[in-house]
């Protein structure tokens, strides 16, 4: 059977926090291929939603984790979470069968979809990535392959914090080709109104390489006025350790 469950692992932003991923895919699964992403290139370059485990394979995989504490559950792993079709019914199983809050880290390409903003709105915490102010910035940091413009993009993330009764959080990792953009990305924030603005950057080996905390300091500052705003590097528990994928599957309970 696939490993659908990892962890719990520890995480600045949620704390103990316990994996599920839905795609459970050899290789990573993505809408996007981010420059700095600590998996390494998409394999497997996906738009389109369709079922990669299925719910009674999630209900045994739940099943032999019963009574595990956590923080969160949180639905995320090697992929974007909402590629799976069956986001909306694997949160309800798992909050029926753990009796956890629920996560679930998205990268938002695909919330301009009515079913992913209804799967999503059944969490009790959504962190959405926006990395960039412009179109142009957006496919040079995250190389999407969803059809879908960014303006639209940023449109769902409002439609959804309009509706949403959960805390929605933003995730915005900060490098090199974004950092002179601060000013943009705090009046991006200040627009989509979330409940916690996270300022990251990637500590994590990748190819691309972090800004010092001097430069997150100057980034965080015009932020100032905006309340939620975290950064990284003032988090107590940064999970800043090597993130190495196969490391990460092999950790994996074996369900
Ligand atoms: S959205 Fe996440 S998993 Fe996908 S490429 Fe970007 S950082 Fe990696």
């Amino acid at each position: 059977m696939r490993s659908v469950i990892y962890g719990p692992v520890s995480s600045w932003r949620l704390g103990r926090s316990l994996g599920i991923d839905l795609l459970s895919t050899r290789g990573k699964t993505c809408s996007f291929d981010c420059v700095y992403c600590q998996l390494g290139r998409t394999t497997n370059q996906l738009a389109e939603r369709r079922e990669f485990i299925s719910i009674e394979e999630l209900e045994k995989a739940l099943d032999s984790i019963r009574g595990i504490g956590a923080d969160y559950a949180t639905f995320s792993g090697v992929g974007e979470p909402t590629l799976a079709s069956n986001l909306g019914q694997a949160i309800e199983l798992t909050r029926a069968t753990l009796h956890l809050p629920i996560a679930v880290l998205t990268n938002s390409s695909l919330m301009p979809r009515d079913d992913v903003r209804q799967a999503l709105a059944q969490a009790d915490l959504v962190v959405a990535k926006v990395d960039a102010p412009t179109e142009k910035l957006f496919h040079k940091i995250n190389r999407p392959y969803v059809e879908c413009a960014f303006d639209d993009i940023l449109q769902a993330i409002q439609v959804f914090r309009k509706n949403y009764s959960g805390k929605l959080a933003l995730q915005m990792m900060f490098i090199e080709a974004n950092m002179d953009y601060a000013a943009e990305m705090a009046k991006l924030a200040k627009e989509l109104s979330p409940d916690e603005i996270q300022i990251n950057t990637p500590l994590r080996p990748c190819s691309v390489q972090p800004l010092s905390p001097e430069e997150i300091a100057i980034i965080r500052r015009q932020f100032t006025g905006l309340s939620g705003v975290v950064t990284v590097y003032e988090a107590k528990r940064p999970d800043v350790a090597p993130l190495d994928l196969e490391a990460t599957l092999r950790r994996r309970p074996r369900l």
